[in-house]
């Protein structure tokens, strides 16, 4: 009986693991279509994008060395085609992790800082060969795909990737669709930031594939730059008022945003990372 309640509770536990889409294991590998020869790639919670084309296949972050084997074998079988162009989103190790996989036969791009903080990190991962600091354009098979810098952001280097046939762009980690930015902003630049996102929502484009989570639109870049700047001016106006970062966390008021992936989780760690940066805003200079 008590074995049998066990095994009850572990199937109960395992199958509310799976409808939070919590504890997915790594092996959750998966490619789906995005729109016509765009692609998605997921593992488990991490998600990249690759474009096969006659002369090969562009792909983006590989996430880790496991990931990618499984990645480019899986190309090999589907597509019959090598990998040529293998770009990174930003320097993070756990969406970049692995580059090395494909760098035997494919051109590994990403910004310049990315490279220096690849770098400097040691991130396990191909170092890359070609950087820009602006704007690249790659050509595969009769392809176009836009490499766009806008700023500092969720990292000092993290870029978009715009495929202008499919009217999609790939963003990771600074443009999380219906989903709360990652705990207190590590490593991020807040005002950079949303000067980011507007120039995110000049672009014209339909599909955007973000680092984690559901595809988005055009429309999730509007409302993520409108997070973060009534995020910014609720924690200034509560800072400038004198109050207590503790009292902050209880008197921002964001219930809006309540359906959003992650509120619970990180709003508090959102107000944290915001206050921190407002104080160093509001020092006397
Ligand atoms: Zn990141």
């Amino acid at each position: 009986m008590i074995q049998a309640r066990t095994a009850l509770t572990l199937v109960l536990a395992l199958l509310a693991g799976y409808s939070f889409g919590l504890a997915q294991p790594a092996s959750q590998r998966q490619i789906m279509p995005i729109k016509g020869e765009l692609y998605r790639f997921r593992n488990a919670d991490h998600f990249s994008v690759f474009l096969v084309t006659p002369a090969g296949i562009l792909a983006t972050d590989p996430i880790d060395a496991d990931a990618a084997r499984w990645l480019k074998a899986e190309l090999a079988k589907r597509f019959a085609k090598p990998v040529r162009y293998l770009i990174y989103s930003h320097d993070h190790a756990d969406h970049i992790s692995g580059g090395e996989v494909f760098a035997d036969g494919a051109v590994v791009i990403a910004h310049d800082y990315a490279k220096a903080a690849i770098l400097r990190e040691r991130r396990p991962t191909a170092v890359p060969e070609v950087t820009f600091s602006e704007r690249l354009t790659v050509e595969l098979g009769g392809k176009k795909v836009e490499l766009i810098y806008l700023g500092k952001n969720h990292s000092d280097n993290s870029i978009v990737v715009r495929f202008p046939d499919e009217r999609a762009v790939f963003a990771v980690d600074f443009i999380p669709v219906k989903s709360l930015p990652f705990r207190d902003f590590p490593d991020a630049y807040v005002d950079e930031w949303i000067e980011s996102l507007k120039r995110a929502e000049a672009f014209d484009f339909d599909i955007l594939a973000p680092g984690h989570g559901e595809l988005g639109r055009k429309e999730d870049v509007r409302a993520m730059r409108i997070y973060m700047q009534e995020l910014r001016d609720q924690v200034t106006q509560l800072l400038r008022s004198g109050r207590a970062v503790d009292e902050v966390k209880q008197l921002v008021t964001m219930e809006k945003y309540s359906s959003w992936g992650n509120y619970k989780q990180y709003l508090p760690l959102n107000i944290e990372g915001m206050a921190r940066h407002v104080q160093t805003q509001l020092k006397p200079k």
